[in-house]
C-alpha cells in the first residue's frame, strides 16, 4: 500500500487494502509523486525489492537492547574498564555481576503512595527529548550474601585458600603469561636499547 500511498492513493477500487491512518488523506504530507513516473518506478524497486524484504523480519520484531546494556552497566561496577583484574578475580567478579543482577532484575517493589497510588518520579529521557513519569521500586537487596559470607567461611574451615595454586583449565594464561607473544629483551639488549634511546634525545634537543 506504501508504494499506492505516496501517489495519493490510500484505498484500493474494491476497499479490500487501504490506508491505516486516520483520515482519508493526511493533513500534511509531502508532494505526491505521479504513479509509474521513474521516481515513483525507482521508489517501488526499493520498497519491493528483496534487499528491503530480506531485511524486514530484524526491522519487525524490533529489539530492545536495553536489558543487556543495563546488564552491562551493573558488571561495569563489579569490572571497570581501567583497573587490572588477574584472571580468576576478574571471573569472579563477573559472576558476582550476573548474582546481583538476577537477585534484583525485576523483582525490587514498586513504591506506593500514601494513597495506595504507584509512586512516580519524573525523569528526562533522552530519545523523547522531554520528561516522562516513571515508577519507583524499592532499594536492591542482596540476600545471597550470607550464603556466599557462610561457603567462605566453610572453605577457610576446610583449608588453607591463600597462597599459589595451579591455573584452572579455563585460564587464559594456560596460553601465554601475556597477551603479546614478545620474548623480554635480555639485560645486555636493554642496556643497548637505552643508549640508543639516550642518544635519540641528545639528537632531537640538539635539533631544536
Ligand atoms: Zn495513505
Amino acid at each position: 500500500m506504501s508504494t499506492h500511498h505516496v501517489c495519493g492513493i490510500h484505498e484500493t477500487e474494491s476497499g479490500l487494502n487501504r490506508c491505516h491512518h486516520e483520515d482519508k488523506e493526511p493533513a500534511e504530507h509531502p508532494a505526491y509523486l505521479t504513479y509509474g513516473s521513474p521516481a515513483h518506478s525507482a521508489m517501488k524497486q526499493v520498497i519491493l525489492g528483496a534487499k528491503l524484504r530480506q531485511k524486514i523480519p530484524f526491522i519487525a520484531r524490533y529489539r530492545h537492547t536495553g536489558l543487556v546494556e543495563s546488564f552491562h552497566s551493573l558488571s561495569l561496577v563489579y569490572t571497570p574498564k581501567h583497573v587490572f583484574f588477574w584472571p580468576p578475580m576478574f571471573a569472579s567478579r563477573k559472576r558476582m555481576a550476573v548474582i546481583d543482577f538476577n537477585a534484583n532484575h525485576g523483582l525490587r517493589e514498586e513504591l506506593t503512595e500514601g494513597d495506595g497510588r504507584k509512586k512516580l518520579e519524573m525523569v528526562y529521557s533522552r530519545a523523547k527529548g522531554s520528561m516522562k513519569m516513571r515508577r519507583v521500586v524499592a532499594a536492591k537487596t542482596h540476600p545471597y550474601v550470607a550464603g556466599l559470607l557462610a561457603d567462605m567461611l566453610e572453605r577457610r574451615r576446610a583449608g588453607p585458600v591463600l597462597g599459589p595454586r595451579p591455573l584452572s583449565d579455563d585460564d587464559p594464561r594456560q596460553i601465554s603469561r601475556y597477551i603479546h607473544k614478545v620474548v623480554r629483551p635480555t639485560t645486555q639488549e636493554q642496556q643497548e636499547m637505552r643508549l640508543e634511546w639516550e642518544g635519540h634525545q641528545r639528537r632531537r634537543s640538539e635539533n631544536q
